[in-house]
């Protein structure tokens, strides 16, 4: 079912586990993270970029395509439709569209108008059920154009940010999205903890969860993290799977090039990395 993603994070900061948000490009990606969040019993939040959205044709396309997709294959585990690092304009496509949660990403803003914009938001977002996560401090790498360096959110801001009242707060932590570079210096423990023990109880979020070595994601969600992006490691386990189809000659024997089968192996490897995320995570049987 469609919910917010309020209750299922309040729950995995409590039960000290993580909800994986899975960034989803077409029925492909989302019928292979919706079936296996249920498979595994697991909460599960699919996140759409601005220009996910729209290579989608629009949020409403989206929207109503997970909405019907849920009821289709009977999905019962709690699932949340994100908009990821929103613009203003984009968090209210996105409630029009019939979302269950957004993410506004003020953080290119000055501090006070970062503020005001969040609050405007929080509220028209409580007003529909729906969660708002926000950014303080950018996060490296790239996400649809959007270049930053991994840097450290100040956890003085953080908090008052999170005074606001949103649902969960991403921060720099020296995270970085997409590949990480071979001389990257590792999270930031230190700026976790600070941020943790100021703003207490808040769901934290931690964004390019895309190679990040395993035992400091079981140490990030021990210091608070209770939700983990994840995108490129899905787009890099299609790819290679599809590589690996057209290359042994697949597509060339029989009716190998239908698109249900050409994109079988990629859909197959999806499942199997957002499986193993979520036995990472810890939410396997959490839903
Ligand atoms: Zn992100």
């Amino acid at each position: 079912m469609l919910v917010s993603a309020e209750d299922m994070l309040k729950k995995a900061k409590a039960g000290h586990y993580a909800v994986g948000q899975f960034n989803i490009n077409n029925l492909e990606w989302t019928k292979a993270i919706l079936l296996t969040a249920q498979e595994l019993n697991s909460p599960v939040i699919l996140g759409v970029s601005e220009g996910a959205g729209k290579y989608m044709t629009g949020f409403k396309t989206v929207a109503d395509m997970v909405k019907a997709m849920i009821d289709s294959l009977g999905i019962t585990v709690p699932v949340a439709l994100h908009l990821d690092h929103g613009t203003y304009e984009g968090c209210y496509a996105c409630i029009e569209a019939g979302f269950s949660s957004i993410m506004f990403d003020g953080s290119h803003y000055p501090i006070d108008e970062n503020v005001a914009k969040t609050t405007e938001l929080i509220k028209v977002a409580k007003e529909k059920g729906m969660s708002l996560e926000a950014e303080v401090g950018s996060i490296g790498g790239e996400e649809d154009g959007v270049i930053g360096k991994g840097e450290c959110a100040d956890p003085n801001e953080c908090k008052m940010i999170a005074d606001l009242g949103v649902t969960m707060l991403a921060a720099g932590i020296g995270n970085i999205h997409g590949k990480y570079p071979a001389d990257w210096e590792g999270l930031s423990f230190e700026t976790l903890d600070a941020i943790q023990q100021l703003t207490g109880d808040m769901p934290l979020v931690l964004h390019g969860g895309t190679g990040i070595p395993e035992d400091m994601i079981k140490k990030a969600i021990s210091l608070g993290v209770s939700k983990i992006n994840v995108n490129t490691e899905c787009q890099l386990a299609f790819a290679d799977a599809t590589r690996k189809y057209i290359e042994a000659g697949k597509d060339l024997e029989g009716k190998g090039f239908d698109p249900r089968k050409l994109l079988a192996p990629g859909f197959e490897a999806i499942k199997a990395t957002v499986k193993e995320k979520m036995e990472l995570f810890g939410s396997v049987g959490k839903a």
